[in-house]
């Protein structure tokens, strides 16, 4: 089983509904167990700025499932939610990203892990420590609440 971190965010219509719901079907994927998750939070949008702000967690699970296998669920559950991708980093119901997949690192035309979000946004390192204060970067192995007080 990999321990897996994934980013969950909404900003448009019944966000929380949108959260909630993800989260749900996240628990309910084969071969998958949630173990944890941080509290929600109310962020800026980035980027594109000119959008309703965002509701954003982040949950740990343990999976069986490949890295490209666990994407393509979290792309049918983003589907099933009503995502669309009109703007690219424009408003969605909701957006599920793999921050980390164990200490895998991949870099290919489907996926990037560790996310390259996770140091460009503060609130993600802070959910990230929130659910495992000793939580490293697999590629540096620094200590992400380290990364997050050095700013
Ligand atoms: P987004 O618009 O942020 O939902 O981006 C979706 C696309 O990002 C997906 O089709 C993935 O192929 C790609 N992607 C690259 N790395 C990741 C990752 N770590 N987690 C989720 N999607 C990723």
């Amino acid at each position: 089983m990999a321990t897996v971190y994934i980013g969950l965010g909404s900003n448009l219509g019944d966000r929380e509904h949108f959260i909630s719901e993800a989260k749900k079907r996240i628990r309910d994927l084969p071969e998958t167990v949630m173990l944890s998750e941080s509290k929600i939070e109310e962020t800026k949008p980035v980027g594109y700025t000119a959008q309703p702000d965002f509701l954003n967690m982040v949950i740990k699970i343990e999976t069986d499932l490949s890295p490209h296998h666990l994407l393509d669920m979290l792309l049918a559950i983003e589907e099933e939610l009503g995502r669309t991708r009109d703007i690219p980093l424009g408003p969605r119901t909701i957006d599920c990203d793999i921050l980390l997949y164990g200490e895998m690192e991949i870099r290919d035309n489907r996926l990037t892990v560790p996310h390259g979000e996770i140091r460009n946004r503060p609130f993600v390192l802070r959910q990230l420590v929130e659910v495992d204060a000793d939580l490293r970067d697999p590629v540096t192995n620094e200590y992400y609440r380290e990364v997050l007080e050095n700013g």
